[in-house]
C-alpha cells in the first residue's frame, strides 16, 4: 500500500492511528514524576516524590553484586525466586502473621505498583464496585477503571480513619472488594484493631475481598504497632497484602515487592503476573534474600531510624508558618500551608519548588476531584543535611 500523495503526513498519520481509543480519557502524567521533573529544572531540593537520598546498607549491594558475579542472571521463576518466597514467608511470621505457603500464597513482583495492578486486574470483573477511601494513593482507580470497574471513594474522617457507618452504607449487591493503605500515604495516619475487625465483620457479611497496601508497615512512631491483615484471623484469609522492599530497604529503584494472600486469590492475581510481568530480576531477588537470611533486624529498625529523621524535621519546621499535621507514620510529613498563602495546593507547590527551592506534592493529587486543600506533602526520608539545607530554605517564608 501507498501513501496518498495528495494528503499531508500529519493527515496521514492521523488515518494511521485514527483506531487508538484511549482508556485513560481523564489522566494525565503522575503529579510525582512532574513535581519530580520541576525540581531537577529548578536545582531545588526534592522533598515530592517519595524515596531516599542516601545508599541502602553495603551488605545488601555486596549480596547483589555477588549473585550476579554467580551468574544468577537469567530468567527467575514466574511467581519469585523460591529462597525469597521463603525468606518473605518466614518474615511476615516473624512479625507476628499468618504462615503464608511460599509456593502457592506468595508472589514476587515488579514493585508494589505491579502488585496492586495486577491484583486489581485479577479480582476486579467488569461493572464490580470497589470501595476506596479518600485520600487516596493514586494508582487505585486507574487500575480499577482499567479492568471495567467502579471505584467507590468514601473520605476518611478528620482524623483519616475510616467511617465505618459510610463504608457499611456504601455496599451495594455489586461490591466486590474494600482497598486501604496503612499506614496511610499521605496522611500516615494508621488503622487499629478495631478498625480491622470492623472490616472483618463487613468481609464475612459481603463475601467481600480486601486488598491491603503495607508498603510502609515498617515506619510506625511512638511505639505503636502496625496492624497488619496478615495477623487477623478473619482478613488474612480474604485478603491480598502487598509489601516493598522498595521501602524497606531504601531502593526504590529496584521495584522488588510482593504480594502474599491465600491460594485462591494467589492463584488469580499470579494469572495476570505470568502475561504482564512474568518474573522480575533475578540478582535483586537472590541479594535480597541472602540478605535477610540470617536476620530481620534490618526491617525492625526502621521505626527508630525514620522517627529520628521525622523528628528532626519536625523540630526544624517547628519555626516556620508552616502548620505540621501530626505524623504517625510512612515517610511523609503534611503541612497547612494557609497561614501564608491563598494559592491553591499546585500552584504553592509549583511556587515551593521554583522560588523557594524545595518540592513538595499538592495533597489534592490524592483526591479524585483534585480538591484544593491548603496543604502539601514532604518526604523526609532524606539525610539530615538535605533536610537541613531544605529547611534552611523554607526560613524564606513568611
Ligand atoms: N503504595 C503506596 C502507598 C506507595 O506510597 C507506593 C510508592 N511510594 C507504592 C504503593 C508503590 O510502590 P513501588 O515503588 O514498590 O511500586
Ligand atoms: N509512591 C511514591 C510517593 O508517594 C511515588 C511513586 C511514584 O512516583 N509512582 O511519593
Amino acid at each position: 500500500m501507498h501513501a496518498d500523495k495528495n494528503l499531508s503526513h500529519t493527515q496521514q498519520t492521523h488515518i494511521l492511528t485514527s483506531g487508538v481509543r484511549t482508556k485513560f480519557p481523564n489522566a494525565t502524567t503522575t503529579v510525582f514524576t512532574l513535581m519530580s521533573q520541576l525540581a531537577t529544572q529548578h536545582g531545588a531540593i526534592n522533598l515530592g516524590q517519595g524515596f531516599p537520598d542516601f545508599q541502602p546498607d553495603p551488605e545488601l549491594l555486596a549480596a547483589v553484586t555477588q549473585a550476579m558475579k554467580d551468574g544468577l542472571n537469567q530468567y527467575a521463576p514466574m511467581t519469585g525466586l523460591p529462597a525469597l518466597r521463603n525468606i518473605i514467608a518466614k518474615k511476615i511470621r516473624h512479625f507476628g502473621g499468618r504462615q503464608y505457603d511460599p509456593n502457592e500464597e506468595i508472589t514476587v513482583t515488579a514493585g508494589a505498583t505491579e502488585a496492586l495492578t495486577s491484583s486489581l486486574l485479577a479480582l476486579v470483573h467488569p461493572g464490580d464496585e470497589v470501595i476506596v477511601f479518600e485520600p487516596t494513593y493514586d494508582s487505585y482507580i486507574p487500575a480499577i477503571e482499567l479492568a471495567g470497574g467502579k471505584a467507590v471513594t468514601l473520605p476518611l474522617n478528620a482524623q483519616y480513619m475510616p467511617d465505618w457507618g459510610l463504608v457499611s452504607a456504601a455496599i451495594t449487591q455489586n461490591t466486590r472488594g474494600v482497598v486501604f493503605n496503612n499506614p496511610h500515604n499521605p496522611c500516615t495516619s494508621l488503622w487499629s484493631e478495631s478498625d480491622l475487625d470492623a472490616l472483618a465483620r463487613l468481609t464475612a457479611r459481603h463475601g467481600l475481598w480486601v486488598l491491603a497496601d503495607e508498603v510502609y508497615e515498617h515506619m510506625v512512631f511512638d511505639g505503636k504497632q502496625h496492624t497488619s491483615v496478615a495477623n487477623h484471623p478473619v482478613l488474612s484469609e480474604c485478603s491480598v497484602l502487598v509489601s516493598s522492599f522498595g521501602k524497606s530497604l531504601h531502593v526504590t529503584g529496584w521495584k522488588i515487592a510482593y504480594v502474599a494472600a491465600p491460594a485462591v486469590l494467589s492463584k488469580e492475581i499470579r494469572q495476570v503476573h505470568q502475561y504482564n510481568t512474568f518474573s522480575v530480576a533475578t540478582p535483586l531477588q537472590a541479594g535480597i534474600a541472602r540478605y535477610l537470611e540470617t536476620s530481620f533486624e534490618p526491617l525492625e529498625q526502621l521505626p527508630a531510624f525514620y522517627q529520628r529523621k521525622r523528628d528532626y524535621f519536625r523540630e526544624a519546621l517547628a519555626q516556620s508558618p508552616l502548620r505540621l499535621l501530626p505524623c504517625s507514620g510512612t515517610y511523609f510529613q503534611v503541612v497547612d500551608y494557609q497561614a501564608i498563602s491563598n494559592l491553591d495546593d499546585v500552584a504553592f507547590s509549583r511556587w515551593m519548588t521554583q522560588t523557594i527551592g524545595v518540592a513538595c506534592i499538592p495533597m489534592s493529587a490524592f483526591n479524585r476531584e483534585g480538591k484544593h486543600s491548603g496543604q502539601v506533602r514532604f518526604c523526609f526520608a532524606k539525610q539530615e543535611s538535605t533536610l537541613l539545607e531544605a529547611v534552611n530554605r523554607l526560613q524564606a517564608l513568611k
